[in-house]
């Protein structure tokens, strides 16, 4: 361990007193430093005062002080309330310490045995909804040759397969949960793709959302505030969290899209599930470059492609064996952190 380090390590362990918690904008945080030390994680600041990590050997997040953009394991995740510092100390919020970071480092199990065996797809919008509309591409019809494709590749690793429509037929929000709920799918995916109205040159890349955790304000473009009660979908967050980074990973790994983060929303199809569920932004129809990627067969094969290894990683990691708390571990030294945020 070099010199600084081990100075930032000490400092961050004198000046954090044990148990002490703060109140940030009226939401309870705790510091980083006690919070890693009673989970068998080591911290240091990356860039002093501004970036810090935390890890062990299964676990590598990375926050930035006043800001929701951090990184889980190499993956962009957005926080329930930004990370802050007081006197120097860095804080992260109690939500964020048991909705975001937990179940990455225990993870809840599946039953010996149980496998995932029926996946329900959603392709987003249909009918009079064409979902967004870029010159004469409609979002609706590529959502639903995603899907097409998806349920294809899903069936020749073994899964069973239904869609919440199978053409261009206008579904009802509810009606899609519904469906899973209704024919007993273990897994919800949602497919949709997005636009944007500015800076269209610019933004361009991945999403993939589970549901807002009760007490949390969500992290997509509406931003509904933190006033709600428990949806359906809330007895499930731990896995639809790990799910959602799954997938989101493989999407940006296998089709070199920017990584816009695993985030948070209380979208209709999602808060009635009550199996895990997601919710796939596949990219910006309303990029140049991306735009016309997502209107080929060949970039929709991939992102399928990726979405089954999404939920096939996902499926193993909850049959791994349970987590163990580390006696000693590596510190993290070099940021890898690059993703800027919306
Ligand atoms: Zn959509």
């Amino acid at each position: 361990m070099n010199r600084t380090l081990c100075f930032l390590l000490l400092w961050l362990a004198l000046a954090v007193a044990p148990g002490q918690a703060a109140f940030v904008n009226g939401h309870s945080y705790v510091p980083l430093a006690d919070w890693a030390q009673a989970n068998g994680l080591k911290v240091a600041w990356l860039r002093r005062g501004d970036q810090i990590a935390v890890a062990n050997h299964n676990l590598r997040a990375i926050f930035v002080i006043n800001s929701a953009a951090a990184e889980i394991n190499g993956v962009a995740v957005r926080l329930c309330f930004p990370a802050a510092s007081a006197r120097g100390i860095p804080l992260i919020s109690q939500l964020d310490a048991d909705k975001t970071l937990r179940p990455f480092l225990y993870p809840p199990r599946t039953a010996a045995g149980k496998r995932i065996t029926t996946i329900c797809l959603d392709p987003g919008h249909g009918g009079r909804d064409t979902g967004n509309q870029v010159g004469a591409h409609s979002e609706k019809t590529y959502t639903l040759a995603l899907a097409q494709e998806l349920r294809d590749q899903l069936q020749l690793a073994g899964f069973q397969v239904f869609l919440t429509r199978n053409d261009d037929n206008y579904v009802e929000l509810p009606f899609r949960p519904a469906q899973a709920n209704r024919r007993g799918a273990d897994l919800f995916v949602s497919l949709h793709f997005n636009a944007t109205e500015n800076d269209r040159q610019d933004v361009q890349g991945t999403e993939t959302y589970c549901i807002t955790p009760v007490g949390a304000s969500s992290s997509n473009a509406q931003g509904e505030g933190a006033g709600y009660g428990p949806t359906s979908a809330n007895h499930n967050e731990q896995k639809s969290i790990l799910l959602a980074w799954s997938v989101q990973k493989a999407l940006v790994h296998l089709l070199g899209a920017p990584d816009r983060a695993v985030r948070r929303a209380r979208y209709a199809v999602l808060r009635d599930a009550i199996m895990p569920a997601i919710l796939v932004e596949g990219g910006y129809m309303t990029h140049p470059v991306e735009g016309a990627r997502i209107f080929t067969s060949g970039y929709r094969r991939l992102m399928a492609r990726a979405i089954v290894q999404g939920i096939l990683a996902y499926q193993k990691s909850l049959q791994a064996p349970a987590a163990t708390i580390p006696s000693h571990t590596k510190h993290p030294t070099h940021s890898v952190y690059s993703h800027s945020p919306r």
